[in-house]
């Protein structure tokens, strides 16, 4: 795809979804790391159904940390990898005490040492809660930069690159949220409903699926 067909891809996205967010309910910076690490393998809204009562009990770093791993653990338990991401969430939150006085720091490697947040976390943290223009990789970003020839890529670093190298800088931030809505419900893994997508003019791929089922 040329940077014009890049460009034109992202548009047509934005206009598709113009108030396009996080799915993830979170009320602050914290709330919002502490969502993002239990989203890993887990769908937004089995995380949404377990956080309003855990941000209720344990709103900041203090309370989770005298919640306990256990106490984490009643209000997660319908989450995959539950007891590690309960040891995760109590280790991270003792974290932000001791070193950034039980604030989320806005710093990549920072944020990266604390326990169960990877770069993709690090980069959801640092667009949604800071304002960057970073592009977290998730499976639909990925399978998306691949499909379509928006950003080819053999791993999620290489798309989440060509992704920050192709898409004009205004549009970098926001982006993440129209590609990660594109994918979810529209050029889904299976079958990608091509039929009713807004992108499929510039989009590359040979096998499109133009008629509804
Ligand atoms: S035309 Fe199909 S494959 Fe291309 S972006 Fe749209 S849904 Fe995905």
């Amino acid at each position: 795809m040329t940077l014009k067909e890049v460009e034109r891809f992202i548009t047509l996205l934005a206009e598709a979804h113009p108030n396009a967010e996080s799915e993830l309910e979170f009320v602050d910076d914290y709330t919002l790391l502490v969502a993002v690490v239990l989203s890993a393998q887990a769908t937004d809204a089995s995380v949404n159904r377990a956080t309003r009562g855990l941000f209720r009990d344990a709103p900041d770093p203090a309370a989770m940390v005298a919640l306990g791993e256990d106490g984490v653990g009643a209000h997660i338990r319908s989450i995959g990898l539950w007891r590690t991401k309960a040891r995760n969430v109590i280790t991270l939150s003792q974290t932000l005490l001791d070193r950034y006085d039980g604030r989320v720091p806005r710093d990549r490697a920072a944020l990266e040492a604390l326990p169960g947040v990877g770069r993709k976390t690090a980069n959801v943290v640092m667009n949604v809660a800071f304002g960057d223009s970073t592009m977290a990789v998730d499976t639909h970003i990925f399978r998306i930069g691949n499909r379509t020839g928006l950003a080819p890529g053999k791993t999620t670093r290489a798309v989440e690159d060509q992704l920050v190298a192709r898409i004009p800088a205004p549009l970098l931030r926001p982006a993440h949220h129209w590609l990660i809505l594109h994918g979810r419900y529209v050029c889904k893994a299976r079958r990608p409903e091509c039929w009713r997508c807004p992108a499929q003019e510039p989009c590359q791929y040979t096998g499109k699926v133009l008629t509804p089922p």
